[in-house]
């Protein structure tokens, strides 16, 4: 008997069976928290992973124990070819799921389902039409909305991923809780974390603790039912009594799960990051173009994977611009 443990076990004694791929760097939002106002140096089209390539890198990860996909972006799909990708992908034996902005999910119902897609996270950070346009610099609330019911009505588990700041939509949070009472949605608030160009500074973020602090002031405590948090969960999950839908808070700023992550990311051109906050990536399409064994890449770069947040360990390494600044923008990240 051999005691090599998988290539996707690092240092810490994470095992890593979910990744997500990110498809695309183009996005049709433009929200300000993910991208800077500018826009992002985009990769070339020769650069990014062909649907065959993604399947190929994919069931690479599968075979050493991938057993969760999430496709991003980048709005996924905006990609032409997502059809063949879900397509493929699906053949895996993995839960394939996908994170969207909704705008134009409304086409791609039978094409979700007929590929076993049954979780979509869905981004919306206001439950206001103005201060969605304001946001997203779009004007696309009502679709999203509307898309949102769709989504439910066709039976899909649907979260909702609302990024709060602070004098922004902080406001809402009890807004956003009351649309859980009669639907079977969760809805998850997440720290506003910092990339390259976010302009992010603490006093923007609304910490998990404020957010439990507006909802103690609107339920009683005896109503409010912390849940029991999935293995490698990103979030803190509640209920408030008598509703149908769940609410949950993704602490990653000041209350990190990096104990417990799972997650690798592979971006739309091909690299792997080893952690949503790391500065550096491996760049697997290179040598998979070039006919190299890409598992030595991958093993290599798990194993590099820090215990916390990239290396940023501590809030004030958080908070140092030349740090944070060294990761991409989370549009080419992929969420
Ligand atoms: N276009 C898709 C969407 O809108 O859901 C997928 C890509 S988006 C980058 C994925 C997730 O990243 C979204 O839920 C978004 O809210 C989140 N996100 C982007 N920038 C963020 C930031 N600075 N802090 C926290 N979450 C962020």
């Amino acid at each position: 008997m051999t005691n090599k443990t998988s290539i996707l076990q690092d240092l810490h004694g994470r095992d890593h069976g979910y990744l997500r791929i990110s498809l695309i760097e183009r996005c049709n939002l433009r929200c300000t928290y993910c991208m800077p106002e500018e826009g992002v140096q985009l990769s070339p089209k020769s650069h990014l992973m062909t649907y065959e390539e993604i399947f190929a890198i994919a069931k690479t990860f599968v075979k050493h124990g991938v057993s969760k996909i999430r496709l991003t972006g980048g709005e996924p799909l905006i990609r032409k070819d997502i059809p063949f990708i879900l397509e493929k992908l699906s053949t895996l034996p993995v839960e394939l799921s996908i994170t969207s902005n909704a705008v134009i999910i409304d086409k791609f119902i039978t094409i979700l389902k007929a590929n076993g897609v049954k979780n979509i996270n869905v981004s919306l950070d206001s439950l206001d039409k103005a201060k969605f346009k304001h946001i997203t610099r779009r004007d696309e609330f009502e679709k999203v909305y509307a898309n949102i019911f769709l989504l439910i009505k066709e039976g899909f588990n649907v979260k909702i991923n609302a990024v709060l700041m602070k004098g922004f939509n902080d406001n809402e949070i009890i807004d956003f809780i009351k649309f859980t009472k009669d639907l079977p949605i969760t809805v998850r608030f997440i720290e506003f974390m910092p990339f390259d160009g976010n302009k992010w500074d603490m006093s923007k973020m609304v910490s998990y603790e404020d957010v439990m602090n507006y909802v103690k002031s609107s339920f009683s405590e005896s109503d409010i039912i912390r849940l029991q948090d999935a293995p490698n969960d990103t979030s803190k999950n509640y209920q408030i009594k008598g509703h149908k839908g769940r609410f949950a808070i993704i602490s990653s700023v000041t209350n990190p799960f990096c104990d417990s992550c799972n997650r690798l990311r592979l971006t739309a051109n091909g690299h792997l990051k080893n952690c949503l906050f790391s500065a550096t990536e491996s760049d697997l399409l290179t040598a998979f173009r070039e006919g190299k064994d890409i598992v030595p890449i991958i093993e290599k770069a798990v194993r590099a994977k820090f215990k916390i947040r990239g290396g940023m360990d501590t809030l004030e390494k958080l908070e140092e611009p030349q740090l944070h600044n060294q990761n991409r923008s989370m549009i080419t990240i992929g969420g």
